[in-house]
């Protein structure tokens, strides 16, 4: 039988400036419930007058820690509820959440077929949730994460990333840099496309398992990408997470 989602309350008990345009809510939870990495919650707010505004936004963190969850959110320029939650929200305030949403686009360490995580900006957030994941529960499935970003300062989970590979336990990150790259950088700079996808994805094989997110656009040409370089259709899941392709 299918469970209804509740509404609860939850309060925020860390936030966290991750770039210059996304922050990282911790929320505590009352009903907390075990998520799959890859999942999201949906956020409402609700005005004086009872206006409504809801979105969507994915788990960042793993579903090893329980109890409470952090959601990372990008501030987007003239945005209702984005907007809210990085001028307005404090630690201590409350919020109301549902969730965890979501079925299809999930992975869990029990799958064991290669990996390859494909982010444009705040597109990172489900796929940080899955490479969590992954080293939580000590998973040595080979992962790539394929990550393109405006600048360097645009890229979430910077330091984090950089532990994790350099702990070589089967990660490759990969980071592209659109407008602006570090100096003295040899990596790509560009927007993904195929010869990108084709270097990234071979050497995981036929098997490869490909979960994309970012803006409606970039998810667009990577999964065409993606079939070009002969990926099956059922072995790549989207995520979309707005209208934009400003990459
Ligand atoms: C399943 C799912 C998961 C998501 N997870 C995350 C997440 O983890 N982190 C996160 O930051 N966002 C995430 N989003 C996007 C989020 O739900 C909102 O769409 C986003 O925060 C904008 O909401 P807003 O109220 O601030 O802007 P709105 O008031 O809805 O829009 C303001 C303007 O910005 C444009 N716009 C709306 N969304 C975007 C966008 N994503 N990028 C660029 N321009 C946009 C609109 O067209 C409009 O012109 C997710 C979306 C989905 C569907």
């Amino acid at each position: 039988m299918k469970r209804l989602l509740e509404w609860q309350i939850a309060t925020v008990t860390s936030i966290h400036q991750e770039t210059p345009r996304a922050k990282t809510f911790t929320l505590q939870l009352p009903n907390w419930m075990e998520h799959k990495a890859g999942q999201h919650y949906d956020v409402r707010l609700t005005a004086p007058d009872g206006y409504q505004a809801q979105r969507s936004y994915s788990i960042a963190s793993e579903p090893e820690r329980s109890g409470e969850i952090d959601l990372t959110v990008e501030r987007i320029q003239d945005g209702e509820v984005s907007t809210y939650m990085h001028d307005v929200l404090i630690v201590g305030d409350q919020i109301e959440v549902r969730g965890p949403i979501g079925g299809y686009f999930v992975w869990e360490a029990a799958m064991t077929d290669p990996v390859l995580l494909i982010a444009g900006g705040s597109g990172v957030v489900p796929l940080m949730a899955m490479i969590r994941h992954r080293a939580a529960a000590g998973s040595k499935t080979p992962a790539r994460l394929l990550y393109s970003s405006r600048t360097p300062q645009d890229v979430i989970y910077s330091a984090e990333l950089d532990r994790l590979q350099g702990s070589q336990n089967g990660l490759g990150i990969f980071l592209t840099y659109t407008r602006r790259q570090p100096t003295g950088w040899s990596g790509f700079a560009r927007r993904i496309d195929v010869p990108m996808l084709r270097e990234v994805a071979g050497p995981l094989g036929n098997s490869t398992q490909a979960y994309v997110c970012g803006p409606t656009r970039m998810v667009e040409a990577v999964a065409d990408g993606l079939l070009q370089i002969g990926l099956p259709p059922n072995q790549i899941r989207t995520e979309r997470f707005g209208p934009t392709g400003g990459i």
